[in-house]
């Protein structure tokens, strides 16, 4: 059998037209690094793509590839992934890949490598080796991963990243109007007021699934008294209304909203949905493969199913062979509500990866194998960082 003789990193930044969630409003400005932070958000955000891609090389040249979280500081990810983890994966068997998880988790739990940076690299590796294991095997990954539910996967378009909410809404019938009815935008940019752009979306969509990121930014109470306020326009879903640390808030939110309560997205593994889960009944929870690896995008998924929830994966920024890795993942769920559709993201940086996958008139549509059926493209090294 097959082992694993070698995992490279590459970070790479792909520069973009408008910064991710719009034009700078007001008062925002892009320091000397490149990253923004929005009015009214608490949390910064880059102005290119940046990721991190994973290689996985096989003793029989059969290569698996993974892509993770670095939309900030990807070289520290980078780093870990060069300096600590590829060494100890060499030499394992890559159909062991959730075994080879735990075993790194393991190696680093009791040094805050429970999640954050370290989490991501672990998601890297584990893409990449459950994409090799697949592609050795010659499966799709979705069928490696415990079988193709589904080869279509609803989606919602995330963001409305326009100056004026009267620019939002026709954005928004635009895509309608190309077959999209589920639609979510972001409080942080919401400047005309949170409950002013759910009423006028709902005016302008009277069918449609509406959605609003809070980002973390509410407590407890406020969160609730804007639930109240949304409530009548029918909300599909509240995401991140409290701080990721605020478990006991986030329990009284989804136990007293009035409107369905989403969060998860920034969970790296199980023992994380864990001390959440039992305590807030939430409506969705909301898997990222690239903090998560494909899995423990699983066992959460299952985890949360037991509690009630149901599953709307997330789309981070990246490049797209882990949109694939997420895809392959929730076809394989037993529920799957929406994924999330970064269109500013996906459908640019797909030039860089040479795959079937696609996000068209509502839905997208899983990328054959074997593995991924998705690999990065000669011209995405164009844009690497290094250490
Ligand atoms: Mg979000």
């Amino acid at each position: 059998m097959a082992t694993v003789r070698s995992i490279e990193a590459l970070a790479v930044s792909l520069p973009r037209a408008t910064p991710y969630l719009g034009p700078l409003a007001e008062g925002e400005r892009v320091n000397a690094r490149g990253y923004v932070v929005r009015k009214g958000n608490r949390t910064i955000y880059p102005t290119a793509d940046r990721s991190v891609i994973v290689k996985a090389t096989a003793s029989d040249g059969t290569v698996g590839w993974g892509e993770t979280y670095g939309i900030v500081a990807p070289l520290a990810t980078l780093a870990i992934l060069r300096d600590v983890l590829a060494p100890v994966v060499e030499g394992r068997d890559p159909r062991d890949a959730m075994a080879i998880w735990q075993d790194l988790y393991d190696l680093m739990r009791v040094r805050g490598g429970a999640s954050g940076f370290y989490g991501d690299a672990l998601a890297g590796v584990d893409i990449a080796l459950c994409d090799l294991a697949a592609r050795i095997e010659g499966v799709p990954l979705a069928q490696w991963l415990g079988g193709a539910r589904r080869e279509r996967i609803p989606a919602y378009v995330s963001g409305l990243p326009k100056a004026t909410l009267s620019e939002r809404v026709a954005f928004a019938r635009e895509w309608a109007a190309k077959g999209f009815d589920a639609f979510k935008y972001a409080a942080v940019v919401s400047h005309e007021g949170v409950v002013e752009e759910m009423q006028a979306l709902r005016a302008a969509l009277p069918r449609a699934s509406l959605m609003v990121d809070l980002h973390w930014k509410y407590t407890a109470a406020e969160a609730l008294a804007l639930a109240h306020e949304l409530a009548p326009y029918e909300p599909a879903f509240v995401e991140a209304p409290v701080a990721p640390e605020d478990i006991a808030g986030l329990a009284e939110v989804a136990a007293g909203s009035p409107v369905p309560v989403a969060a998860g997205e920034e969970w790296h593994n199980v023992y994380e949905a864990g001390w959440r889960l039992p305590l807030a009944k939430l409506a969705y929870v909301q898997p990222e493969i690239a903090h998560t690896g494909a899995t423990q995008f699983l066992a959460i998924a299952r985890h949360a199913r037991q509690c009630g929830a149901r599953i709307a994966p997330h789309a981070t920024i990246g490049v797209g062979i882990f949109m694939a890795a997420s895809l392959h993942a929730s076809a394989a769920l037993d529920d799957c509500a929406w994924h999330e559709y970064q269109h500013s993201v996906f459908d640019g940086n797909l030039a860089h990866v040479d795959t079937a996958m696609r996000c068209e008139a509502g839905f997208y549509t899983l990328p054959r194998g074997p593995g991924l059926g998705a690999v990065p493209r000669e011209s995405l090294w164009a844009y690497r960082m290094d250490l």
